[in-house]
């Protein structure tokens, strides 16, 4: 299979800077004191097409879900409909978020359904849309848990983490205050009620549990882990990062689980290339609802809104035993409603569907591919081992062929692990070309794969110098090592 990405510039290796394609003299009258000014100041001043092409070029010198397929496993890099773009760039949508609550009504009823949705979706009680990602929910979640224990006088200072999560979840613990006790997983990559039972104590403040875990293993025993840490008075959290493996089928509330995050980026829409933006909602359940943070959307009864106008429907509120705020207004707020437009669009069917892609697609692909899959029945990602080979240079060469490459080294219980999800949104011809992909790496020595990428337009980029030397300033070509 042959493919390149884009070179534009005659050396073959970048794109220019707008600065050095075209610049203007511009004069500044700024009313500033003179010495803090300057005369004249030379900006870009490209023509319209010169400006499109300018990142059209530079889009196609990158690679993106758009690009084709990337199975980032746990990430579940998907293609977002652009509808929830639109949706997203109506000027109703874009509000002040100090706007008084009665003259937004539209806005808080949006945020009172999407909480109700995702309640739902979930099996949880109450949501909070302000946590900005995954990993800020799951600080909220810690912070939730930590509240409630205090508050029933209980000095609980552990966190039971299994070595197969997410590095988030180690880190939102550690950085709440509490100690991280790390469980080891059983022979076959899920928790091992032994190895459970021997983590819990009076000390166990909760578990945080991805479910199916980051191998795509459903945890088998969740009910009996449920009640293990609820009988040692633990409350049981759950990472909902593989969501999309259960949309419809099953609900984290009905499996005993208190405090949940949603990555809305990952399983609803909203790309979340390049560190976000993001949002993590988190769910709890009744007796947790007192400690969300503040403020809290909530429908009144008669209609009358004590902040609205009269009439008002909704209002906002400071939950009793509020943790306090976790982010300034409500989240990343445009995210909140394309995720709202993909539900209301998808609906109860098209959820159900989603799920059913996601555990589909990765089980076709993993028929064919000729790496080994150490653990399954796996559901919506698998973890495939690079064997004899360096993960991170089938990563690369993997480039060559056109797809993005899957997530590699971690989890760690698997040797050379390339974890893959190839998510509910590609067909059958894209699998298939991912498969030939892996396959074609698969097959090769050690030099091809040392030397890739070859056929991208940066290739190989050393990290080690990069982060020793910064050079942090831009230079043009043939002027290095001037400042
Ligand atoms: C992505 C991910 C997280 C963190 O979520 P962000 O939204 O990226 O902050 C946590 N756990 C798992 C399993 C994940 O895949």
């Amino acid at each position: 299979m042959s493919y390149d990405q884009a070179r534009w510039s005659e050396d073959d290796q970048y794109e220019p800077l707008l600065s050095e394609k075209c610049t203007r003299e511009v004069d500044v009258d700024a009313p500033l004191p003179d010495d803090l000014t300057r005369d004249s100041l030379e900006l870009p001043a490209p023509s319209e097409p010169e400006l499109a092409r300018h990142y059209t070029r530079l889009s196609q010198m990158n690679y993106g879900v758009e690009s084709g397929p990337f199975p980032l496993g746990s990430c579940t890099m998907k293609y977002n409909p652009k509808f929830t773009e639109d949706l997203a760039a109506l000027p109703s949508a874009s509000v002040h978020p100090d706007r008084h609550p009665g003259t937004v009504q539209g806005t808080l009823a949006l945020m009172g359904r999407l909480s109700a949705y995702l309640a739902e979706i979930g099996g949880m009680d109450a949501v909070t849309l302000q946590p900005p990602a995954g990993a800020a929910g799951e600080y909220t979640g810690v912070l939730i848990a930590r509240a409630y224990h205090e508050h029933n006088g209980e000095d609980r200072s552990e966190i039971v983490v299994p070595d197969s999560a997410h590095g988030t979840n180690f880190a939102s613990a550690a950085l709440a205050g509490f100690d991280v006790v790390e469980l080891p997983s059983g022979e076959d990559g899920r928790v091992d009620p032994e190895a459970l039972d021997a983590a819990l104590s009076e000390d166990t403040a909760a578990l945080m549990l991805t479910n199916p875990n980051t191998l795509g293993l459903f945890e088998r025993d969740i009910e009996q882990i449920a009640e293990m840490v609820h009988e040692a008075g633990g409350l049981l959290y759950y990472d909902g990062a593989n969501l999309n493996a259960l949309l419809g089928r099953a609900r984290p509330g009905d499996m005993g689980f208190d405090i949940m995050h949603y990555n809305v980026h990952k399983t609803f829409a909203t790309p979340h290339g390049g560190g976000g933006p993001g949002a993590g909602p988190v769910g709890v359940v009744s007796d947790l609802e007192p400690f969300l943070p503040t403020p809290q959307v909530r429908e009144t009864d008669d209609g009358s809104g004590q902040q609205g106008e009269p009439g008002s429907k909704y209002e906002l509120h400071e939950p009793e035993h509020s943790i306090g705020k976790v982010h300034g207004f409500q989240g990343n707020w445009l995210v909140l409603v394309k995720a709202m437009a993909y539900i209301a669009r998808l609906g109860d069917e098209g959820l159900t569907d989603a799920s059913a892609k996601a555990v589909l697609n990765a089980n076709y692909l993993a028929e064919g591919i000729d790496y080994e899959i150490p653990f399954g029945p796996f559901h919506h990602e698998f973890v495939a081992s690079a064997g004899d080979q360096d993960a991170a240079a089938v990563a690369k060469r993997m480039l060559d062929y056109g797809v993005h490459p899957p997530t590699t080294k971690w989890p760690e219980i698997v040797d050379e692990a390339l974890m893959t999800e190839p998510t509910e949104v590609e067909n059958r011809r894209t699998l298939d070309q991912l498969a030939a992909a892996f396959d074609a790496v698969a097959a090769e020595d050690e030099e091809t794969l040392d030397d890739a990428p070859q056929r991208t337009t940066a290739r190989y980029i050393d990290q080690v110098t990069a982060a020793r030397e910064p050079r942090l300033s831009w230079q043009a070509l043939g002027e290095e090592g001037e400042e």
